[in-house]
């Protein structure tokens, strides 16, 4: 039996990152980018005014009310044909190009405006202007060639004005993933019906397609297959085509657990079978080769805690791999433990535990009461899964304990 580090580190090194495709960049939310996106523009694209007001030349405002005579007016999207000289000023709109000659924008609010027969004039309100004020110069957010979005980077709705900014309309993403989902045993009934007797819900494929889809994963359902060769044979190859199938069921010791060796039949290559964990010792792991085309293929304890706890560990981290993103493992944090916990296990253990912020931020847990691997009830109310050594121990309260997240956290109360 191996480890849970050796177990994450042999699925990892078997499992590549998806090919580019291009999409329109409003679809391309969830995605990571494919490779680093570059600006086609200085950003802004020309010195320019941040305020609706007046181009002045800043050393003309040196104390005491100050006229300037007013020799045109910039709108947005024009450009400019004047030069302010000293003693001059252009009235000016946000986001205009600056005219020539000018290094500061007045505000508005802090002018008064003279209407002489002649010309219009302005008189400036404030003792001071500095060059630079109320001016934003070319190139100052973005240098065109300058890459604003690195690889690996996951589109968010707020980085799609990013994108059009600097003229991506399309962009490169890691490929969709695409993930099969078969629940194997003779007592599954879809989870739409009441079960008969002897008979129970399929719950795992359900969760285990959920669990996915939250990834952004492309899940195609396989359904319920009996315990029996040859369905389970026609079963696995239909899901074989995609980059992972997931199994659940059929891969501990009982005398239905023919998983295993329908899988190895089948030509999948086998990397690990067990691993020491509680909940989630039976998965197995392998390969599919086919031509130039692979499957990772996990088959998880039917149990259906054990189920998630390997979803947890081992194929969200594939699956996050698959799609580019930068982080793969999942994230382990540091909590106290509320109260005293008596642990006795020959694996270390994962236990559905409530976590909730003290006001330093640190964090504290409760582990609930739980019946173990089949008892899924716990995990309704859970929103961690704390992790006991193997061993026996009693924890008191304040001991530090690793925790791996499921849910937000609340601040403790
Ligand atoms: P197995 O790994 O096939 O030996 O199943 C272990 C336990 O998990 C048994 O009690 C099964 O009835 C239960 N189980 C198997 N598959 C599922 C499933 N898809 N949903 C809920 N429970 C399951
Ligand atoms: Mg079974």
């Amino acid at each position: 039996m191996i480890s849970i580090d050796e177990a994450q580190s042999r699925i990892l090194e078997r499992t590549w990152t998806k090919g580019a495709v291009r999409v329109p960049t409003s679809r391309a939310v969830g995605a990571a980018l494919a490779a680093g996106v570059a600006s086609d523009v200085d950003s802004p694209p020309h010195d320019k005014s941040l305020l609706d007001g007046y181009a002045i030349v800043s050393a003309d405002v040196r104390g005491g009310a100050v006229e300037l005579r007013v020799i045109a007016e910039i709108a947005a999207g024009v450009v400019p044909q004047c030069e302010v000289r000293s003693g001059s000023a252009a009235q000016i709109m946000t986001g205009a190009p600056l005219p020539r000659g000018a290094d500061a924008v007045v505000m508005l609010e802090h002018t008064t405006r003279l209407e002489y027969p002649d010309a219009p004039r302005i008189r400036v309100d404030v003792d001071r202007v500095a060059a630079g004020d109320g001016i934003m110069r070319r190139g100052t957010s973005i240098q065109r060639g300058t890459c604003v979005l690195n690889a690996g980077h996951v589109v968010r709705p707020i980085d799609v004005g990013l994108l059009c900014e600097v003229g991506h309309t399309q962009v490169d993403v890691t490929g969709p993933v695409h993930v099969a989902v078969l629940a194997t045993g003779n007592e599954l009934v879809p989870a739409e019906q009441i079960p008969g007797a002897g008979m129970i819900r399929n719950s795992n494929g359900p969760m285990l397609r959920a669990l996915a889809r939250d990834l952004l994963c492309q899940v195609t359902d396989l359904g319920i297959c009996g315990d029996e060769i040859g369905a389970l044979q026609r079963s696995i190859r239909r899901g074989l085509g995609n980059d992972v199938l997931l199994l659940s069921g059929g891969v501990s010791a009982g005398v239905l657990d023919l998983v295993p060796k329908v899988l190895e039949d089948l030509g999948v290559e086998r990397v690990f079978h067990k691993v020491h964990l509680k909940p989630g010792k039976p998965l197995w792991f392998g390969v599919c080769h086919a031509g130039s085309s692979r499957t990772l293929v996990f088959g998880l304890p039917g149990n259906p805690v054990g189920c998630l706890v390997c979803f947890e560990l081992f194929v969200g981290p594939a699956l996050r791999k698959l799609r580019g993103l930068g982080t793969v493992t999942p994230a382990i944090r540091s909590a106290t433990l509320a109260d005293g916990y008596c642990h006795r296990s020959d694996r270390p253990t994962y236990v559905p535990a409530v976590a909730s912020h003290l006001e330093d931020h640190r964090l504290v847990a409760v582990p609930l009461a739980w019946a173990g691997s089949a008892d899924q009830r716990a995990v309704g109310a859970a929103n961690c899964l704390v992790l006991f050594p193997a061993g026996e121990r009693v924890f008191a309260a304040g001991d530090q304990v690793p925790l791996l997240l499921l849910g937000p956290i609340p601040p403790a109360g």
